[in-house]
């Protein structure tokens, strides 16, 4: 182990996220453009490359490691790095772990286990088959929906992410709740941030604040704050009256800049030491100028030495403040 990494403002960085493709197999309209242009394959980073790049992140003091992209789980041999991943837990890391729209699951689900994987974030905005092709274009629930029971049957624990869209799954809110309920899946909702141009789709049609979502919910039911983490963003709640557990993760009406923990790297190798800004570091370069890692590690501490205080995603004045030009796919959601 060497020095942990902290950052300028006291903050200890041990939660890394890397997106290990920029590619996905489905089409979100408030995360890719229809017709998205991908990178090619030189400019990713190998598996061997995101391999020594994680584990000098783990020698530095990361404990928690996100796999994420694009869709991970598209990515070709993506089970090799998870499998290497798998030597550092309980060697300092704490969790492996991954985000994925959940449409491989089914396939991936035991060889995740076997790596080590214990809890899996899937996304899904919707439980209505229509919109669920609406809204990711080319996905199928059926096929997400039997991932997140092959997960479940391997004895992961899943967690479901939402995003909040008015117009949208503002009518499936309590449905929502109640599968997740029945189905004993944790389920966090996220506000929809300003990232990457979407055409013709509009931002602020989109943007159902989670402050409202909460006031709808307190309708028929009793929040209160739980002191839980999971090492990421989301503040938890309990709803009362079905002892549901539910999180928040709330960029724009709220956002916790002041404990972020987190770095975030591309599928080129850029590190992005805030989700919401654009200064960036290249580990590319480093990792392939030199077999060893001195080049590679002192470019991550120089990095971390200018990590900002927060971003400045902003709807409040009724337009867009604080966009950043690149999707979510590509720093990786
Ligand atoms: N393909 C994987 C998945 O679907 O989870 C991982 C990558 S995806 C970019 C990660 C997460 O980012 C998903 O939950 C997605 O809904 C969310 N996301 C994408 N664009 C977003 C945006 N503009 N605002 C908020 N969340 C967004």
């Amino acid at each position: 182990m060497t020095a942990p990494l902290i950052d300028p403002y006291a903050r200890t960085i041990d939660y890394l996220r890397v997106s290990v493709t920029d590619r996905c197999d489905f089409r979100c309209t408030y995360c890719m453009a229809e017709h998205m242009t991908f990178l090619p394959k030189r400019d990713l980073l190998t598996l061997e490359e995101l391999d020594r790049m994680c584990s000098a992140f783990v020698r530095m003091g990361v404990r928690k490691l996100r796999i994420t992209g694009g869709e991970p789980l598209v990515r070709k041999g993506i089970m090799t790095f998870f499998e290497g991943m798998s030597r550092h837990l309980g060697n300092g890391l704490d969790e492996l772990t991954l985000t994925t729209n959940g449409s491989q699951l089914e396939r991936f689900a035991e060889p995740l286990w076997n790596a080590g994987v214990r809890r899996v974030n899937v996304s899904l905005d919707t439980l209505d088959a229509t919109k669920f092709k609406e809204i990711t274009r080319w996905g199928s629930l059926d096929k997400v929906l039997r991932g997140i029971a092959a997960a479940k049957s391997v004895g992961m624990r899943v967690k479901i992410n939402a995003v909040a869209l008015k117009n949208f799954n503002d009518v499936e809110l309590f449905d929502l709740l109640d599968w997740a309920a029945r189905e004993d899946l944790d389920l966090t909702f996220i506000e929809v941030m300003p990232m990457g141009d979407m055409g013709d789709v509009h931002r602020l049609d989109q943007y159902w604040p989670l402050k409202d979502l909460r006031a709808t919910l307190a309708e028929r039911f009793t929040l209160s704050e739980l002191s839980y983490r999971t090492g990421g963003p989301a503040r938890y709640f309990e709803v009362g009256e079905t002892g549901q557990r539910l999180g928040f993760i709330t960029p724009l009406t709220h956002n916790f800049c002041e404990s972020c923990n987190r770095v975030r790297v591309t599928c080129t190798g850029e590190l992005y030491m805030c989700l919401g800004q654009e200064d960036r570091a290249d580990l590319r370069a480093p990792l392939r100028a030199s077999e060893a890692d001195a080049g590679l590690e002192a470019a991550i501490r120089e990095a971390i030495s200018r990590k900002p205080k927060g971003h400045d995603f902003d709807y409040s004045r009724q337009e867009i403040a604080g966009q950043v030009s690149r999707h979510m796919s590509h720093t990786g959601g």
